[in-house]
């Protein structure tokens, strides 16, 4: 496990490939998921800030929920709670909705929709800062899962239109996992690798994921883990 500091009130925990956020306002600090196979992450976060938490979640992939069970409450996107309900944790959970305002006190975050790589995946934009937390919809270098039941590569592709017609509120991406930070240049990027693949217009290779057979399409940006079909 790392922590980097990016700015005084403002963390990035790296561990096995996934991140964590430690955002900091003047009255809360809200964590953005919860890695993988950290331990005790609050006492990670008390060395950090003695405020009360906020716990966000991009969306429910096992990767970003590790140790949910530490929180007693939980906003997530409203297209992602069927997901994350299939987990079995017992506290409270908050929908959140798409330009919704999260309020740390001197300090917002803003609900972005960033579904189709889960149905409710979300980003948080800082704006004061000009950062989009943007889990998994948005890599470089990196392996954008987009195969099983409950993704949709259409709205995938829906979702990044969308952001890319505001890429120039964004300074930079920070996901969670591969490179970070990224320039706004990646949506349009992502975007057209998503095209790509739906056009067949992309090379692919069949490997096993999870039990399954998959397409691993190479983008320009990305990998991309699809369904053999
Ligand atoms: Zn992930």
């Amino acid at each position: 496990m790392e922590i980097i500091r990016k700015d005084e009130s403002t963390w990035i925990i790296e561990d096995t490939g996934v991140r964590v956020f430690i955002l900091k306002g003047k009255e809360k600090t809200a964590v953005i998921d919860t890695g993988m196979n950290l331990k005790d992450l609050k006492d990670i976060v008390s060395g950090l800030t003695d405020q009360p938490l906020i716990l966000l979640n991009t969306h429910a992939d096992r990767d970003h929920i590790g140790c949910n069970d530490e929180f007693d409450e939980v906003s997530i996107g409203i297209h992602e709670l069927q997901h994350y309900q299939k987990n079995g944790f017992s506290q409270k959970i908050t929908a959140l909705y798409e330009n919704d305002e999260i309020d740390l006190g001197e300090r917002k975050l803003i609900v972005v929709d960033l579904s189709g790589h889960t149905p409710g995946s979300i980003g948080f934009y800082d704006p004061d800062r000009k950062i989009l937390i943007s889990g998994d919809p948005i890599q470089k270098d990196g392996r954008v899962y987009m195969f099983g039941e409950q993704r949709s590569l259409t709205g995938y592709i829906a979702s990044l239109e969308r952001l890319q017609k505001r890429k120039d509120d964004f300074k930079e991406i920070w996901p969670s996992h591969a490179l970070l930070p990224l320039d706004s240049g990646s949506i349009g990027k992502c975007l057209e690798d998503a095209k790509d693949i739906c056009r067949g217009a992309l090379d692919y290779e069949r490997t096993e994921m999870h039990g399954m057979t998959v397409r691993a399409y190479k983008g320009k940006e990305n990998i991309y883990l699809c369904d053999d079909r």
